[in-house]
């Protein structure tokens, strides 16, 4: 039994660790101060390049730049954190919040979900009838994890991509907002392009396959 408890917490410590990691800043160490703001600006470009009526908006006040989508598509709510909401022109802007609402017009917390629950059941019943020993039961973890994580990002963070340029109104805001982006997490490892954590371990695409989706819809035209 403890082998098993063993081997579902470190999947999903693994594959969730960004997520882990932002929503336990809200209620330990220095907490993130959260706020529901309205922007209608924002209201108005997700309805009408996505057909979503977001619920709500809420900033995290964290200097970091990210944004999540919470819920699904009929309890829609974004989250954006104040280091990118307040650095982000409108062009840049507009690629954030139409990923963001991308994601929840297809569904992609549940596929992700699902995606997730499919291949913890697998190592549950590997580790379950094959008896592996500790060690072993934490490399299956990894590998399982780097798997999961690496299906979610082509089947919903390039796929939410892919949809956002498309729709832009301005699709240079997304090559404008990465090196935003590089700025901002120069000093972090496991967001720079060549580090094989990033490559294992992060959902997103890298910044360089975002230009290039840009740069072949600028040069479509
Ligand atoms: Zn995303």
């Amino acid at each position: 039994m403890l082998d098993v408890i063993v081997f579902i917490l470190l999947f999903l410590i693994i594959v969730n660790w960004f997520q882990l990691m932002s929503f336990s800043n809200l209620v330990v160490g220095k907490k993130i101060k959260t706020s529901s703001i309205k922007d209608e600006w924002i209201h108005n470009k997700v309805k009408k390049k996505t057909g979503l009526t977001l619920i709500d908006i809420t900033l995290f006040h964290d200097k970091k730049m990210y944004g999540m989508m919470a819920g699904l598509p009929f309890w829609p709510k974004m989250i954006l954190s104040t280091g990118l909401y307040e650095s982000f022109n409108k062009d840049e802007l507009e690629w954030v919040v139409l990923h963001e609402a991308f994601h929840c017009v297809l569904w992609h917390n549940l596929q992700s979900f699902i995606i997730e629950m499919v291949i913890l059941f697998l190592g549950i019943y590997f580790v379950k009838t094959e008896h592996i020993g500790l060690l072993s039961i934490i490399f299956l973890a990894i590998i399982l994890g780097v798997i999961c994580i690496q299906i979610i990002r082509w089947t919903t963070e390039y796929i939410a991509d892919k949809y956002a340029i498309e729709k832009m109104t301005n699709p240079k805001g997304v090559i404008t907002a990465q090196d935003k982006f590089r700025i901002n997490y120069k000093d972090n490892f496991l967001n720079s392009e060549k580090s094989i954590f990033r490559m294992l371990f992060h959902w997103n695409i890298t910044f360089s396959q975002r230009i290039q989706i840009a740069n072949k819809r600028i040069n479509s035209k």
